[in-house]
């Protein structure tokens, strides 16, 4: 991959840095310049801007890749999956421990830059630079482990034959990430993808590609052979045309399940191996017996870590009678408590929207719910040395109908729902009454509450009693409209390999 240092020799235009449409194998970074009617799309930008969230200021621009360079970043990373596929796996995650290191050691300056574009508090910034460092340990260890990788001799019930289960690299991986946690999202792709013998082709998000050409300046840096991670700037249609490719062989995205319903479209023209992280709508359910102070907790973590641009937000919190008015009323003490601000600020515990289209959005989205029938309980506040940035408040919403859109849509921003009930099996129905299923959280003071809640709550993944705690050796995935396929974990590798069989006559 052509190394980039863009954000500290930014070529001059217009204003800050510019970010070029791609990073492929041998070749200098491109510019959008020969992109023009090589869009299939048409009418897409040639480049856009990068802002602060907390500032709105233009910081940079990306300039966006065409069909042309789509073509030639496929092209690269399928002429050299030979070559990486059969490299040992050990030599693999020689590679992988390496990047890891240099995440480690770059911390600093990739939180900055989490906190510039997407304006996370410095905690959140962080946190997220120690799961992409852990993800890149977790894949590299795996690498050496023989399991993962040596073939499996099989029990038969014929002496005839000998049998072996193997795995194999899919091909080329077309990995597309949105902007909510973008050094997270990414790691968590490419960490299984290299693992495993894939070569990739990553389409960042157009808001915070930074972080993506920092980090793909860390694995050449690392030294990951040429042509192994290839990287190509732009939008949707960007993402359209590489999902599109014949070259690619296997699609994983994360995003809306609206765009991934059409990347699971594209995919079926040639039958390309899918996984899909897709949106949520998740409950947080607080039992009679539930620690309210810590219901309390988990329920502002839930919702309105990253203002609530997390697939997993708990933004339907379903409270037992028993404690609804102690717990609203904590929760109302804890929610005009946060401290919505730009990273730097003091105490700050939210940071802003990542773009002003998304704060309005959520903000469209609270008024259609109101005039629908919802009823704002209580809000936070924002500082008016704010005012420039993408700040909102958070909302707290109770007792909404259960047709209103807030407590039936993905809303991506800081707003959560309350409602009372009554029985776990009114709590459990309400909670599966939805038909995404990513996450949930439940908290109570009785295990075999908890249990049952675990087996019967529609979910990839329930917390009890903890914050959203994750782990690379836990798979992350949904249930209905939340996705396909699981990332993470052995089962994270395993979706970038075929499962393959032989069988040989004895003798
Ligand atoms: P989005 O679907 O608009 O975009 C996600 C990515 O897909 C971007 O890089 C975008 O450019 C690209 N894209 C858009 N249309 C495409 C198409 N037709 N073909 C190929 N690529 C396309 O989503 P977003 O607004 O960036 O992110 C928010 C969504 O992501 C939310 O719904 C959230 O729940 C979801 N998300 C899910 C997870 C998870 O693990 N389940 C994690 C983070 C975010």
């Amino acid at each position: 991959m052509a190394t980039i240092s863009t954000l500290e020799t930014p070529p001059a235009r217009q204003d800050g840095f510019v970010l070029p449409a791609a990073l492929i194998a041998g070749m200098p970074a491109h510019t959008g310049s020969r992109k023009g009617a090589e869009n299939a799309s048409g009418g897409a930008p040639d480049a856009t801007p990068i802002c602060n969230a907390s500032t709105g200021a233009v910081i940079g621009w990306q300039e966006h890749a065409g069909a042309a360079l789509v073509d030639e970043a496929v092209r690269a990373a399928h002429t050299t999956l030979a070559s990486w596929r059969a490299t040992a796996p050990a030599a693999r995650g020689a590679r992988l421990k390496k990047i890891a290191e240099l995440i480690d050691a770059n911390r600093a300056r990739l939180a900055a830059l989490q906190m510039q574009v997407s304006g996370k508090p410095p905690l959140e910034a962080d946190i997220d630079v120690s799961d992409a460092a852990a993800t890149f340990h977790y894949y590299a260890d795996l690498c050496l482990d023989a399991q993962a990788f040596a073939p499996e001799a099989l029990a038969l019930p014929d002496d005839t034959v000998t049998g072996e289960r193997f795995y194999e690299a899919v091909g080329v991986a077309a990995l597309i990430v949105p902007w909510n946690f973008p050094m997270v999202t990414t790691a968590w792709k490419i960490a299984p993808a290299l693992a495993s013998g894939c070569t990739v082709v990553l389409k960042p998000s157009e808001l915070t590609s930074p972080v993506e050409h920092l980090l793909a300046e860390i694995i050449n840096e690392a030294g990951v052979p040429a042509g192994v991670v290839n990287l190509v700037n732009g939008g949707g249609e960007v993402g359209a045309l590489l999902t599109a490719h014949p070259l690619v062989d296997k699609i994983s995205f994360t995003g809306s399940t609206a765009s991934g319903k059409k990347v699971m479209q594209t995919a079926a023209q040639d039958m390309k191996r899918v996984t899909l992280e897709l949106g949520g709508k998740s409950a947080l359910i607080v039992r009679a017996d539930a620690d309210v102070e810590r219901a309390v907790t988990l329920a502002v973590g839930g919702a309105f870590t990253n203002a609530g641009q997390m697939c997993s937000a708990t933004a339907r919190i379903l409270v037992h009678d028993d404690v609804y008015r102690k717990f609203m009323a904590a929760f109302e003490t804890a929610v005009r408590a946060i401290v919505v601000g730009p990273p730097h600020s003091t105490n700050v515990a939210m940071g802003p929207l990542v773009c002003a289209a998304q704060r309005a959005r959520v903000q469209s989205l609270v008024e259609q719910g109101v005039q629908a029938g919802a009823s704002v309980a209580f809000s936070g506040s924002v500082d008016q040395a704010c005012a420039d940035g993408f700040f909102m408040a958070p909302v707290v919403v109770a007792e909404p109908p259960a047709d209103n859109l807030l407590w039936t849509d993905e809303v991506f921003g800081p707003v959560a729902c309350v409602k009372s009930f009554r029985t776990d099996e009114e709590a459990i129905a309400l909670a599966n009454d939805t038909r995404y299923g990513l996450v949930a959280t439940v908290v109570t003071a009785d295990r075999e509450a908890a249990r049952r809640y675990q087996t019967q709550l529609r979910a990839g993944l329930v917390w009890i009693n903890t914050p959203q705690l994750i782990f690379p050796q836990i798979c992350w995935g949904g249930l209905g409209l939340s996705g396909i396929g699981r990332e993470l974990g052995m089962a994270g590798l395993r979706s970038y390999q075929e499962l393959r069989h032989a069988l040989a006559a004895v003798g």
